[in-house]
């Protein structure tokens, strides 16, 4: 693995303090990027959604779009390989038991060998941890350590992931996906509205769609859809589309629009200019 904090660093040259504000105190902000063909995909969404995050927390990052992308590239290079990528910005500021003072963030980035295992029978569950109410914390703050996803993951076991539910017993998204449901051959997605993290392989996928002509109604979703559904598939950032076989171990579900859009989700998204910028 190698690390980017000031310079490219192997993992033994690099230590963290014991008094690292991100430890003590939190509010680690974090994305997690791929590449394909050893190119950096969608490097300015996740840098948008980055400074979203950011500006939640009254952080600013030094660092603009194209030093942050000049930083990552040369991290692909330096790795020669598909790279998974972690980018965290930890807080640096005033900060003590009784204050929380952030001024800026300073970037941290974790870079490895990306490896794709082949999918097998694709699991999921439906949490019984409701997501945190966005009036409390907003569903595209995305920091580490956000307490609604680290309980809903405890359940996970042998499943993929785990389904969240909002304040309102609607079907929000999983731990580190967005959901999407087949029935008579229409798709549905949870709106934004509903309390999800607007996912940059939702996006990608609502493109696909509407490309092939299908319409995607992004909507509130009630369980029992979600239970009632002909297929489900998942979508992120690290295998693009995965199709869903079984929920809460007993209600089986088709594959077969979720296998063909998965099958078309690389070739398209090499063909989107927004991806590659
Ligand atoms: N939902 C949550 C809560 C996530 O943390 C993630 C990704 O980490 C996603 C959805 C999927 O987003 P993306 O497609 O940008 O990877």
């Amino acid at each position: 693995m190698l690390v980017w904090r000031k310079a490219w660093l192997t993992e033994a040259e690099t230590k963290l303090d014991i008094d690292e504000p991100g430890f003590l105190y939190g509010g680690v902000a974090y994305e997690t990027l791929r590449t394909y063909d050893m190119k950096l995909f969608a490097p300015k969404y996740h840098y948008e959604r980055l400074l979203n995050t950011l500006s939640y927390l009254g952080l600013e990052l030094p660092l603009d779009y194209p030093t942050f992308r000049r930083i990552l590239e040369e991290g692909v290079q330096k790795l020669g390989k598909e790279a998974s990528i972690r980018v965290i910005v930890v807080p640096r500021g005033r900060f003590s038991a009784f204050e929380y003072s952030p001024e800026h963030g300073e970037l941290i980035v974790y870079m490895r060998e990306l490896k794709v295992e082949p999918l097998g029978y694709v699991k999921i569950k439906v949490s019984n941890v409701r997501k945190i109410d966005p009036l409390s914390t907003p569903a595209d703050l995305k920091v580490a350590g956000r307490t609604d996803i680290l309980l809903a993951k405890r359940s996970k076991g042998d499943a993929y992931d785990v389904i969240m539910i909002g304040n309102r017993g609607q079907v929000c998204e999983g731990t580190f996906t967005n959901v999407f449901l087949v029935k008579k051959d229409r798709l549905i997605t949870p709106s934004v509205e509903s309390g999800i993290l607007p996912g940059i392989t939702r996006l990608n996928t609502l493109r696909l769609c509407r490309t092939l002509g299908m319409t995607v109604e992004e909507r509130w979703v009630e369980l029992a859809e979600l239970y009632g559904a002909d297929e489900v598939f998942l979508t992120h950032t690290s295998r693009g589309i995965v199709p869903v076989n079984e929920i809460d171990e007993w209600k089986r579900y088709e594959t077969r629009i979720g296998q063909f859009l998965a099958s078309r989700f690389e070739e398209f998204i090499k063909t989107v200019k927004e991806n590659w910028e």
